[in-house]
C-alpha cells in the first residue's frame, strides 16, 4: 500500500501530535477534524485507511477470512489521503475518490476483518508513523495513543453509551439517505466495538494518560473546546 498525504508538509522537527482514540460513533471523525482545522495541524483519519483497504478487498473479490489475500491486497493497494483547502480530508483508492464509499454499512460490518490482520496493521502503523514524523498532526483512531503515537503531545479517548452512538451513526445514515434500521445499526456497532476491544495486535484500549471524554451530553463545539483547553494548558504548561 502506498499513502501519498499532502503536498504542502516540510520536515517538522518539532512536530507536535494530538492522538484522539474511541468507539465508533463518539464524534471523533468530526472533532478531530475541527480540532486540526483550529490548530493548524494536518489531521489523519486512520479509520479511512483501514476502510479503503477494505474496499479494495472487496473489489478483488478476497475471502475476508483469507487474511493473506486481504494482506497481499494491502501491498499493491494505493490510498491517498489528501487534504482539501477547507482542511477536510479526501480519501482516494487507486487515484478514485471513496469518501462515501467507504461510510457504507457494508465497509463497516466488514472493516474489523482487516483491521485485526497483524501484517496489515503493521503496514499501517509504519505509514502513520512516517506521516506524523514529518508535521504536526491530529491523528485519530483505536491504537493512536497506545502503539502509533505513545509520546503523543496529549492523548484524548473519547466515548459515549452504546444508544447515543447508534443514534448518532443511524442520523449521519439518514442524513446521506441511508436506511438502516436503528436496532440493526446498534448490533453492528457493538459487534466491531467488540472485534476492536478484543483483537490481538492493536485492540482499542484507553492509554494510561490519554483523558477520557464522555461526550454522549455533549454537542461537537463543546467537546472541540474541551480538547483545545487541554491542548493549550499542555503547550503552555
Ligand atoms: O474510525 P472508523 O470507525 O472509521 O474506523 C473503522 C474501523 O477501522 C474500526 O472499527 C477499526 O476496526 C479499524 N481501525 C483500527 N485502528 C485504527 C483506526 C481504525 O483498527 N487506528
Amino acid at each position: 500500500m502506498t499513502i501519498s498525504k499532502p503536498k504542502t508538509c516540510p520536515k517538522n522537527p518539532n512536530k507536535k501530535i494530538i492522538a484522539i482514540d474511541g468507539p465508533a460513533g463518539t464524534g471523533k471523525s468530526t472533532v478531530s477534524e475541527l480540532l486540526a482545522q483550529n490548530l493548524g495541524y494536518l489531521y489523519l483519519d486512520t479509520g479511512a485507511m483501514y476502510r479503503a483497504l477494505t474496499l479494495a478487498a472487496i473489489n478483488a473479490r478476497v475471502n475476508f477470512l483469507d487474511s493473506s489475500a486481504i494482506t497481499r491486497v494491502g501491498r499493491r493497494t494505493k490510498i491517498d489521503l489528501k487534504q482539501s483547502n477547507n482542511g477536510s480530508l479526501n480519501v482516494f483508492l487507486n487515484n478514485r475518490l471513496v469518501n462515501d464509499e467507504i461510510r457504507s454499512p457494508k465497509i463497516s460490518s466488514l472493516v474489523s476483518f482487516v483491521a485485526k490482520i497483524a501484517e496489515v496493521r503493521k503496514i499501517m502503523v509504519k505509514l502513520q508513523r512516517q506521516i506524523g514524523k514529518r508535521q504536526n498532526c491530529v491523528v485519530e483512531g483505536r491504537d493512536i495513543g497506545t502503539v502509533v503515537f505513545p509520546d503523543a503531545l496529549v492523548k484524548f479517548y473519547l466515548d459515549a453509551s452504546l444508544d447515543v452512538r447508534a443514534d448518532r451513526r443511524f442520523k449521519e445514515l439518514k442524513l446521506k439517505g441511508i436506511r438502516v434500521a436503528l436496532s440493526e445499526i446498534k448490533e453492528l456497532i457493538r459487534r466491531r466495538d467488540r472485534s476492536d476491544v478484543t483483537r490481538r495486535v492493536g485492540p482499542l484500549k484507553k492509554a494510561l494518560d490519554a483523558i477520557r471524554v464522555d461526550t454522549s451530553n455533549l454537542n461537537i463545539a463543546q467537546v472541540v473546546n474541551r480538547l483545545l483547553r487541554e491542548v493549550e494548558k499542555k503547550s503552555h504548561g
